[in-house]
């Protein structure tokens, strides 16, 4: 019963179970009822989809207990208990599986609802809905015939709303539906309320094994031993006439943040019609005018609410003849920019501490703040207005279905999802989305509450477009657009806007600020930034970067005048051809030196010296060989010798497996030009900074090591050319070479690798290849995504640190490192440094620093506090 439970059994009674019984507790009105556990869900799927008859008979007596409570009786004609019976496990999956109300009427306790003449249509609309869902739900009988049905009474009707339909109609289709029932499953409608019931459970624990729960649950990374728990609960009615409605609200805004009661309301309907979207409903003064004292007493108990959790509350509830009940809370889904206000906001008033601000914050959700907004000075051509669910700015082209969104995403294509309303169907279209429009529903809406979720920028309601789903096309009054033409959404102003927009990178809001000052408070390790231009070095150390972690001096090439040049280089059959290449690349990659120390004056900057895969920078095969072809027709010999001669070169280059081909330092040792060359950029760089008085603390990194020797030639070629240029600036200055330890070997042998190197730096990307024999640009495509979905590995091992076989080598590198050089400075790059759970583990095994992308620097930040934090709280 829910008197028997609380909020923190959340695992056993779900987290909308255990709310309720909390809300109970406070003394909150919240219709009675009771929760059949999770743990009856997965004995459920272990008696083979059976409820056992001991847990039945528990069921049965939960029952009994709900009537004593209310007074009502299951199944009785007179006064009978009506219930609804819904699902919800531990972690909140909304709308994801299914929820069955009205449950009890049959044709006899259907009368006793039919009062009078008013209520008849209330009764049958109800009893129609039941009759709807238990059939689709629970009978497993294709919704649409019920739909088609309603569709069809209401043309013959010729009313253009559900709500429109009269006693009289709604009573013939319950006729219909009931037939049809029949004619689906050989078998009538279910009549006894206790039979209804128990389908009813084992239908709401089937859910749990649905498509979209599955999908949802392998995106959000919900285990599936959890299980549902099911709630059965006394139905209370919003569509009983004008002085009841429905309604969701949030306690805090849950767009912005702002401190104030925001929500929806729809009078005279029942929960479900605001959540799918189906009415537009109104903004929840609608409910303060009409009835200024249940709000009042729904506002009380919001804020009742907010302070017991300490959370922002996303709030379900119904009022039935001005009386007001509660029927869930839970934490609400937030956008990121909400999410930073809110935590910042309650440490502030004192509801939680700094830390639990910190804690509150998931560094991924940050990504949408660091994405670049339209320009207000942009020139744009503004097509339409929608309801601003999800901040943030799209472009792409708009498709209709969820099936094209996956298929135009997987191309390569940017992709904007417009539908009338999304459903949980629409999951895996979504996730492929850039953003989503629809053109009904408001921000509770589906569409909206699930791209909050995603992150991803949503415009909801906008009532003025129509989708004409058989010509695939969108339009409004006065534009007709076709699938395939682009837009632009807002997602933070609710413009629809035609055609791509110029945007404008992202500002950061005084609570943004202050959170990863405080950040700053907590962590113990320092995050630099990954950055390859003096523009991405700025960025960075405007994000909180404390300096360069790494500079991939090979993707300063990757521009349309330089990369032809490397191509040249790499080409090249002699030093001479080599070093001339070298001499036009080399003062343009001071030039970027100059301006990266610039940036980061006071600061460390680490320099990687050149190393190319060499397949990234040749000209492609097939390219060349038709150009090849041209100058064969055109009779243009020079060029047709020129480009042949190429094309032997790079047979002779070609590489069965780039990836671990003739690349980083292996190409400085191989061709020590090319690294001297390098080295004399840098230190003249530094040194001609030195005498402007800028401080610049100039590292080298030499990457791809695997043994202890490759350090030490590298090294030795490293210092003499840095003491060539000293010599001829007639000036020093400290730079530190080290080791890039991205090949297994290089870890087990960091006791010596360490005798010629002066810092570590463990590049997790090629470490996770060589650690796996995982070629990462084939195997994300391919194989990878097949052990994700079949779970055999339980994450992708580039994007969370694979702690056991990567991890253990880093220790091992840590730990020989250290064993020879125990102050030696050891650091992380790779993409798993602003990942919360790898970088809690970076931080428990000893490093100092963690290099990422600019615009990750901030994840990073309060990634590398939260770990502080909990290493700090870890028991002893
Ligand atoms: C790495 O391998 O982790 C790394 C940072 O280098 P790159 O991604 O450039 O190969
Ligand atoms: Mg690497």
């Amino acid at each position: 019963m829910f008197n028997e439970g609380n909020a923190s059994m959340n695992g056993l009674l779900g987290r909308k179970g255990a709310n309720l019984a909390e809300m109970v507790n406070l003394k909150l009105p919240v219709p009675q009822g009771f929760t059949i556990t999770t743990n009856a869900c997965r004995r459920f799927y272990e008696e083979g989809k059976i409820i056992h008859p001991a847990i039945e008979q528990e069921i049965l007596e939960a029952l009994a207990a709900l009537e004593h409570l209310t007074g009502k009786r299951f199944g009785h004609r007179e006064n009978p208990l009506l219930v609804s019976v819904r699902s919800g496990s531990s972690i909140s999956m909304p709308g994801m599986m299914d929820t069955i109300l009205n449950l009890g009427l049959n044709d006899e306790t259907v009368a006793f609802l039919v009062q009078n003449e008013a209520n008849a249509r209330f009764a049958y609309d109800s009893y129609r809905r039941f009759i709807q869902m238990f059939g689709s739900i629970v009978l497993d009988v294709d919704g649409n015939l019920f739909e088609e049905e309603l569709e069809r009474m209401k043309l013959n009707s010729g009313v253009e709303l559900d709500s429109e339909l009269n006693a009289n109609h709604l009573l013939t289709l319950i006729t219909t539906y009931k037939e049809i029932i029949v004619r689906e499953t050989g078998e009538p409608f279910p009549q006894n309320p206790h039979t209804q019931l128990m389908m009813a459970i084992g239908a709401v624990f089937g859910s749990w094994y649905n498509q979209r729960a599955m999908i949802y649950r392998r995106i959000q990374k919900i285990p599936e031993h959890l299980g549902t728990a099911v709630t059965v609960q006394e139905m209370v009615f919003g569509n009983l006439g004008s002085t009841s409605g429905t309604g969701i609200a949030f306690t805090r805004h849950p767009s912005t943040g702002n401190n104030e009661l925001f929500g929806e309301f729809i009078l005279n309907a029942q929960g479900e019609d605001i959540v799918a979207g189906i009415r537009t409903p109104h903004p929840l003064s609608i409910l303060k005018e009409s009835m200024p004292d249940t709000f009042e007493q729904f506002r009380k108990a919001a804020h009742t609410l907010e302070q017991h959790y300490h959370d922002v509350q996303d709030i379900e509830f119904t009022v039935e003849d001005t009386r007001l009940y509660l029927l869930q809370t839970r934490a609400a889904k937030r956008t990121a920019a909400a999410t930073i206000k809110i935590a910042v906001d309650m440490a502030n008033e004192g509801l939680i501490t700094r830390e639990q601000a910190i804690m509150r914050i998931d560094p991924a959700s940050l990504m949408p703040l660091m994405q670049y907004k339209i320009d207000p000075h942009a020139d744009v051509h503004v097509i339409g207005y929608g309801m601003n669910a999800s901040s943030g700015a799209a472009t792409g082209i708009i498709v209709f279905d969820a099936e094209e969104a996956e298929r135009q995403h997987r191309t390569g294509h940017s992709v904007i999802l417009v539908r009338q309303e999304t459903t949980p169907e629409d999951i895996h279209g979504m996730v492929a989305s850039a953003g989503v429009l629809t053109t009904r529903g408001g921000v509770t809406s589906h569409a909206a509450v699930v791209a909050r979720d995603l992150g991803i920028p949503s415009v909801v309601g906008c009532e003025s477009f129509k989708v004409n789903l058989a010509e695939r096309q969108l339009h409004t009054d006065s534009i007709v657009l076709q699938e395939g033409d682009v837009v632009t959404i807002c997602g933070s102003t609710g413009r629809i806007i035609h055609g791509e927009v110029p945007l404008v990178p992202p500002t950061f809001t005084e609570e943004f600020c202050t959170l990863l000052a405080w950040a700053n408070e907590y962590k113990t390790l320092a995050v630099y930034g990954s950055v390859n231009t003096p523009q991405e070095a700025r960025f960075a150390r405007k994000m909180g970067a404390e300096g360069v972690g790494l500079c991939r001096t090979e993707l300063m090439f990757m521009d349309p005048v330089r990369l032809p040049i490397v191509a040249r280089m790499m080409l090249a059959h002699s030093k001479r051809e080599r070093r001339k290449a070298l001499h036009k690349l080399i003062p343009l990659q001071k030039q970027d030196f100059l301006g990266i120390f610039r940036a980061m004056a006071g600061c460390e900057v680490t320099i990687r010296l050149i190393d190319p895969p060499l397949h990234e920078f040749l000209p492609n095969p097939a390219t060349l060989a038709l150009e090849i072809e041209r100058a064969r027709v055109a009779g243009d010999e020079d060029l047709l010798e020129e480009k042949e001669a190429l094309q032997k070169r790079i047979d002779i280059l070609h590489e069965l497996n780039p990836s671990f081909g003739h690349r980083g330092c292996r190409i400085g040792i191989t061709y020590p030009e090319v690294y001297e060359i390098q080295t004399r950029a840098i230190a003249e760089a530094a040194l001609e900074l030195k005498a402007e008085g800028i401080t610049v603390y100039p590292r080298i990194i030499v990457p791809l090591v695997s043994h202890s020797r490759e350090m030490k030639v590298v090294r030795e070629n490293v210092v003499e050319t840095l003491e060539q240029v000293f010599s001829v600036y007639l000036d020093r200055i400290d730079i530190l070479v080290g080791a890039f330890v991205e090949l297994p070997r290089a870890c087990i042998t960091a006791d010596k690798m360490v005798e010629y190197a002066d810092f570590l730096t463990f590049g997790t990307n090629d470490l996770t290849q060589s650690t796996y024999g995982f070629s990462r640009d084939d195997a994300e495509g391919r194989y990878l995504a097949y052990y994700l979905d079949n779970n055999i590995l339980p994450e992708n091992p580039f994007s969370v640190l694979d702690v056991d076989g990567v991890g253990e080598l880093i220790k091992i590198g840590i730990e020989r490192g250290r064993k020879t050089k125990p102050d030696i400075k050891i650091g992380v790059c790779g993409e798993h440094t602003s990942e919360k759970q790898s970088v809690r583990f970076l931080q428990e095994i000893g490093l100092d620093f963690i290099s990422c992308l600019p615009h990750r620097v901030p994840s990073a930040r309060i990634a590398a506090a939260q770990a502080a934090i909990l290493k700090t709280r870890k028991p002893k």
